[in-house]
């Protein structure tokens, strides 16, 4: 005897997308084992504490599996756990090798059966985009790289040496110098710059508009770049910047581009600096992100830019979380 694995995932807690998920499911798993139901001695359920409108066991005996042990089990609430997700277990009277069938989004459950994708998030200051991306991460199990943090390392840089962001030959003299590193705790970016954590100084305010102006430099993004693509080739990840679609990775499996008004998106910015008890008046930070726009529109390399093949999402009444369920409802699409 032998076990099958298998999940699913469905959009909404409804009996139909239930019992649809179910059969397909199901029947996928007889087609690629090559089973007949004869051999199937029996089929255990386990759902997401979201689903409560069908019982997977139900669906199953509806869609024509009846002639072997039918059960269901509801999982516990885990946090960040995969939604709307249905996942089976098969014994059956059969040697060899079980393939084990993940559809609809699931497979990212098993990173092991998953080949290794990237997703490109860009768009502009305030999009959403890191908020977005690092929910996602957490969500399919995946590294969240904030390519932003990398320019404004650079700024920082910057800075500390007296050096202009717009001055190129001076910022080629030290840019192989600079030693930039992104680490992970509890899935959470830590950026360092010449081994210190900085991923607080980072975010200063002051910081954003010397990013975007070292980041328009060739020397700078040529570095930034490499680092970025080498992350990427070894992991499964979310980037998320302004040129990630066009530039780091064009062959990435899933591109999207966020985009809000300007008006939302310094409001945005002005929410999240008062909860970090920086002050700075609401039309400065939209005067700023204006500015920041042109600037990162404008700039000769690797210039923001949404990729052809992109899905624009328009996030200024949306919430976070109606941005991360149409994202990943597009990809699960894919997956
Ligand atoms: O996303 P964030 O606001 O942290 O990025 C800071 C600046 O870094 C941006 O204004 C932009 O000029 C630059 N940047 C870039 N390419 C990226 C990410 C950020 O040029 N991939």
């Amino acid at each position: 005897m032998i076990a099958i694995r298998g999940a699913t995932t469905v959009e909404h807690d409804c009996a139909e997308e239930i019992k649809v998920a179910v059969g397909e499911l199901l029947c996928e798993i007889r087609r690629e084992n090559k089973l007949s139901d004869d051999k199937i001695v029996c089929i255990m359920f386990s759902n997401t504490s979201d689903l409560k409108s069908y019982y997977p066991a139900k669906a199953a005996r509806e869609s024509g599996f009846c002639s072997c042990a039918l059960f269901s089990s509801l999982e516990p609430e885990i946090d960040n756990s995969l939604g709307k997700c249905i996942r089976v277990m098969l014994i059956v009277e059969k040697c060899g090798k079980p393939k084990h069938i993940y559809l609809n989004g699931a497979k990212s459950l098993r990173s092991d059966l998953t080949e290794k994708f990237a997703i490109a998030l860009d768009g502009p200051a305030g999009s959403g985009k890191s908020t977005v991306s690092a929910i996602i991460a957490e969500k399919l199990n995946i590294l969240c790289l904030d390519t932003g943090a990398m320019y404004r390392a650079c700024a920082l840089k910057c800075i500390e040496c007296g050096i202009s962001p717009e001055d190129e030959a001076k910022v080629a003299g030290i840019i192989d110098d600079i030693d930039i590193k992104v680490k992970y705790s509890d899935g959470k970016q830590i950026t360092y710059l010449d081994g210190a954590d900085v991923s607080v100084d980072i975010r200063k305010p002051e910081i954003s508009m010397i990013a975007s102006k070292v980041s328009a430099l060739k020397c700078v993004r040529t570095k930034m770049v490499d680092l970025q693509r080498q992350i990427a080739s070894e992991n499964s990840c979310i980037l998320d910047g302004r040129d990630i679609g066009t530039n780091v990775l064009p062959n990435a499996k899933y591109k999207f581009f966020l985009t809000a008004s300007a008006e939302v998106r310094a409001k945005r910015r002005f929410d999240e600096n008062v909860s970090k008890g920086y002050d700075e008046p609401y039309a400065e930070i939209l005067e700023e992100i204006k500015k920041r726009d042109m600037q990162d529109m404008s700039r000769k390399i690797a210039p923001l830019k949404k990729a052809e093949d992109a899905v624009e999402i328009d996030t200024s009444d949306m919430t976070v979380d109606e941005v991360v369920n149409k994202i990943i409802s597009l990809i699960q699409v894919k997956i």
